[in-house]
């Protein structure tokens, strides 16, 4: 028997034995908000933390325990939590490992209500932001501080996909005492697994491709056992109440087990599509790691085991022309959201990323141009035929 199970082994199988549920196949789904105590004794001895067991939904429940169990070996972290959305582990981690004084140092470009908590919520508690370029973590060398208490970037970043060395950014945050914290929506751990490369903490939106499935809001968080339990008991419990629903977890644990098959599929179309509008006359540029034009490919080579489904393009007619396309597709449809089974196509500048100025977006390296398809899993010859006749 092999000890270490293959990726998609751990996700359909980690941590779930039928025979301790009256052998049920598929994981019960714990729709309680409360848990009863034996004795007074025993739920005082819950509550201090000296006896093990569940208490109460809003700290712990067993459908969200087998998600979070799953979720930390796939990232191979020691430990997981389940929250309400994406936002909801990127806020309830923030709250919880950030002080007033501290400075957070971020990449330029972030998913828009990331970059709006962070300038509109952290910096309104005493918490400085700091934008600095980390496509080259020299630029990380010259900014890094004592006051730096963590560095957080996503990678491929949404919307523009530049992409970050997470193993150079976490030793120079390190040695200047500085914790990691990745967004690693984007590539799921099938594609990198920022722990294993350097990072504490990694968050998701599992609203994309976890869930995959466009039917549920959703985040995870992985890290080391204390950290996990600290941004739970305080983040999660007391400053956000971002809990995710029982029901939730559920459809997460189900997208999970397909994940690997669905991001093979993801990453081979894209591949594809990306190609097809490099080639064509109406197309100005292609962001998409798998490209020999893309500007990181050496470390897209290194960091992802492939090149996911994301890609972003702008035409050679600018924001004009890239409305009249998303209004012409007819398949694909204009949503934001992505890593769903359908073809989706939106406009950062107007949608996802209008949480920034104009003058910001243009700083943070995000134009108004910009295109973002996230390529679903019809027949690529179907998301081809469809954006052939919208580019025409
Ligand atoms: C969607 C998204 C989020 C926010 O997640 P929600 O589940 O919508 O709260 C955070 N980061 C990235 C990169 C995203 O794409």
């Amino acid at each position: 028997m092999r000890t270490t199970k293959s990726f998609a082994t751990r996700a359909i199988h980690h941590g779930y034995d039928p025979a301790q549920n009256e052998g049920a196949l598929t994981p019960p789904l714990h729709m309680t908000s409360t848990f009863v105590f034996e004795t007074a004794e025993q739920g005082g001895a819950r509550f201090a933390g000296e006896a093990e067991g569940h208490v109460y939904s809003r700290i712990s429940n067993p459908t969200l325990d087998l998600l979070e169990r799953r979720i930390a070996v796939l990232e191979g972290a020691e430990a997981g939590l389940a929250l309400a959305s994406g936002i909801g582990a990127i806020t309830a981690a923030m709250w919880t490992l950030l002080e007033p004084g501290d400075e957070l140092i971020v990449d330029e470009t972030l998913y828009g209500c990331t970059f709006s908590f962070l300038h509109h919520g952290l910096a309104k508690f005493g918490i400085t932001v700091t934008h600095v370029d980390l496509t080259d973590p020299e630029n990380l060398i010259k900014a890094i501080s004592a006051k730096t208490r963590m560095v957080y970037f996503e990678t491929p970043a949404n919307p523009n996909m530049r992409l970050v060395d997470i193993a150079a950014v976490s030793d120079i945050a390190h040695a200047a005492g500085a914790i990691v914290m990745v967004d690693n929506t984007y590539s799921t751990p099938y594609l990198t697994q920022p722990i294993t490369l350097g990072a504490d903490v990694v968050v998701h939106s599992a609203t994309k491709y976890l869930g995959g499935h466009g039917d549920v809001i959703a985040g995870l968080l992985v890290g080391d056992h204390e950290t996990v339990t600290r941004i739970r008991l305080f983040g999660m419990k007391d400053m956000t109440g971002a809990v995710m629903s029982p029901f939730n977890a559920s459809l997460v644990l189900r997208g999970i087990k397909t994940l690997e098959l669905r991001m093979d599929r993801h990453c081979q179309s894209a591949m594809v599509v990306a190609k097809m509008l490099e080639a064509s006359a109406n197309v100005d540029r292609v962001w998409y790691p798998g490209l020999m034009s893309f500007e990181q490919r050496d470390l897209s080579l290194r960091q992802m085991s492939d090149f996911g489904g994301m890609i972003a393009f702008e035409l050679n007619g600018g924001i004009a022309a890239g409305r009249a396309m998303i209004n012409k597709t007819q398949m694909i449809h204009c949503a934001v959201s992505l890593g769903d089974t359908e073809t989706l196509i939106q406009h950062p500048a107007s949608m996802t990323h209008s949480t920034y100025t104009p003058e910001e977006r243009h700083r943070h390296g995000i134009s108004d141009g910009l295109v973002r398809l996230s390529v679903g899993l019809e027949g690529v010859e179907d998301i081809l035929a469809d954006l052939e006749q919208a580019l025409a």
